[in-house]
């Protein structure tokens, strides 16, 4: 229930003694905040404690269901069905906490729970403000995630950089719950830059202006982490200690690191999650951070390299397709291979342009990524067509796996003009179509097939020889479906399904026979890949590109350039 007026909503211990750290960015975005949140996280994992982590995205969208990946990067897409910002992957990936829509928090859900209230008449009158309805609200939200069984400490990031108007609400209402509670409750992080000048030198004064900035917001930080090309000089401690009224202690130097994966480990030598744990008064157990000493040592011992196209809409931007770079990367480190990933923009493979197609046969395997929309379909049905055909091994997700039974339909069955209604509508085989119940929708946020769902893969196909179960549970994100009338002549033709919805009403996954591993998949098996456990069908997807690398290099295949011809966006995720 909102509150009236006279009675804001008091945070002292709503729910049990739960901890509250805060991440708030200073001095610029795209510092990292998320990735701070996310390696506290599993630091504090790691001494025995349950964690959650929230994202405060003080944008007026409702999600990030609507936005377009060039604005935002990625989608995460939560069992529950949620399409949040990308930073909720990096917290999937760092930590074992189960998001769901109560992960993240928008202006525009805060305003849209309030404003629904006022037209319900739930606030009896009063008048309706940013304080302390707004703000009660976000602390309600902040605070339901102690509510969790299991949950000892709530990490808050907010998004933005503090001094932005949007923010305002959002610090009033973390001041609040670090007023409301003892000092032992909450603990405050601010992630900034100290930029480096041609001199070589570290500046600190954006750092002080941040703080700064936090302060007028009546908030005081108390661990500061520094980004910087490099690490922070005792000199630059002190003097950040003086002039920003934190402790030498709670300085960390945050240096720019080859894979995120070595942040925990580096935030953990300078004693960060000792720290917060001394000042909550909770007891600092041995870390279990053997996983992650593992995970680095390989990817740094990884001598082989595979080299995978991917060949997606949103190319161009570096986080569109976060969390599958991630996964990529996840197996090729199991499989002790370093990653090349090589991304393609598909009108330029449609434009027939020779040194694009030269830079695709050097690859040893072909991923197609999500998508919506027709820009670029004819680029990738022939990527596929050439994986196909030249026994590349090849992973088709979502869009992808639409591309598939496209590119089958037309060049295998001779379906001349098959389509998918969302590229071509009048499409005289609609091999791809809109289930009934998507048809006419009119309203876009949230109505698409969202979330998890069970799948049940057919013995000994491709998918369950990765997974080595029957029933498994993956999460989706869209509208259209292989269309069941053209699958018996698909069947037929092999193009073979390996996989069904749990009623056996919709197809899941498919697979080409007679090809050592081309696997499509209805849904999203990137956002459950962890560095820790890498996802079964990306392990499997870069086990047979480096078998078949092998296989090429023995047939004398050309071996791969060693320079590229042109700059492209190539290298390692992480
Ligand atoms: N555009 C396709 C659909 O809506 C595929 C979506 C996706 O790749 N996530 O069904």
């Amino acid at each position: 229930m909102p509150n009236t007026d006279t009675q804001a909503y008091n945070t002292h211990n709503p729910h049990k003694a739960c901890k509250y750290v805060f991440v708030t960015g200073g001095v610029c975005s795209s510092l990292g905040k998320g990735l701070t949140a996310a390696s506290l996280g599993s630091l504090l994992e790691s001494r025995g404690y349950g964690v959650q982590i929230v994202k405060i995205d003080p944008y007026l969208n409702v999600d990030a269901g609507t936005m377009n990946p060039y604005q935002h990067g990625e989608v995460y897409v939560t069992d529950d069905g949620a399409e949040t910002d990308l930073d909720l992957g990096n917290y999937a990936r760092f930590t074992s906490a189960e998001l769901s829509k109560k992960n993240s928090i928008t202006t525009g859900q805060v305003y849209f729970e309030v404003i629904e209230s006022e037209r319900q008449g739930r606030y009896l009158g009063g008048t309706v403000q940013v304080v302390p309805h707004i703000t009660d609200t976000i602390k309600k939200r902040i605070m339901r995630l102690s509510q969790q069984q299991g949950v000892d400490i709530v990490i808050t990031e907010v998004g933005g950089t503090v001094g932005d108007i949007e923010s305002v609400p959002f610090l009033e209402a973390i001041r609040q719950i670090i007023h409301e509670n003892d000092s032992d409750v909450t603990c405050t992080i601010h992630v900034t830059l100290l930029p480096q000048l041609a001199n070589n030198e570290l500046k600190t004064k954006p750092t002080q202006h941040s703080v700064r900035d936090l302060r007028v917001a009546g908030i005081r930080p108390e661990f500061l982490i520094c980004r910087s090309p490099v690490l922070l000089s005792q000199e630059h401690r002190s003097k950040l200690e003086l002039l920003s009224d934190v402790t030498r202690e709670g300085v960390i130097s945050s240096y720019d690191v080859d894979n995120i994966y070595e942040l925990p480990l580096l935030y953990s030598e300078q004693g960060l999650e000792t720290k917060i744990l001394k000042k909550f008064n909770l007891a600092i157990r041995e870390p279990k951070l053997q996983p992650w000493h593992d995970y680095i040592n390989s990817a740094r011992k990884a001598k082989k390299t595979v080299r995978i196209a991917m060949v997606g809409k949103y190319v161009q931007l570096e986080d569109a397709y976060k969390s599958v770079d991630e996964a990529l990367s996840h197996a090729a480190t199991k499989l002790n291979a370093q990653l090349q990933l090589v991304k393609f923009d598909p009108e330029l493979l449609e434009q027939q342009q020779e040194d694009e197609w030269e830079q695709l046969r050097a690859c040893d395997g072909v991923l197609i990524p999500g998508g919506f929309g027709t820009r670029g379909v004819y680029g990738m049905l022939l990527s596929a067509e050439y994986a196909r055909t030249q026994h590349i091994p090849f992973f088709g997700i979502c869009l992808g796996l639409h591309i598939m039974v496209i590119e089958y339909s037309r060049n295998v069955l001779n379906l001349r003009g098959a389509d998918s209604t969302e590229f071509k509508l009048e499409t005289k085989h609609p091999v791809i179509c809109l289930l009934s119940e998507q048809e006419g929708i009119a309203n876009l946020g949230g109505t698409m097939r969202l979330g998890a769902n069970d799948s049940v893969l057919v013995k000994d196909s491709k998918p369950y020889l990765a997974y080595q179960q029957e029933v498994i549970s993956e999460r989706h994100r869209h509208r259209y479906e292989v269309s069941n009338k053209y699958l018996t002549d698909l069947v037929n033709a092999g193009l073979m399904i390996a996989g069904k919805t749990a009623d056996g009403s919709l197809v899941e996954s498919m697979q080409w026979s007679g090809h050592p591993w081309g696997v499509g998949v209805q849904f999203h098996p990137e956002f459950k890949s962890r560095p820790i456990y890498p996802h079964p069908l990306f392990r499997d997807f870069i086990k047979y590109s480096l078998d078949s690398k092998a296989k090429r290099h023995k047939s004398s295949a050309p071996p791969h350039p060693t320079t590229e011809k042109k700059p492209r966006k190539s290298g390692t995720s992480s």
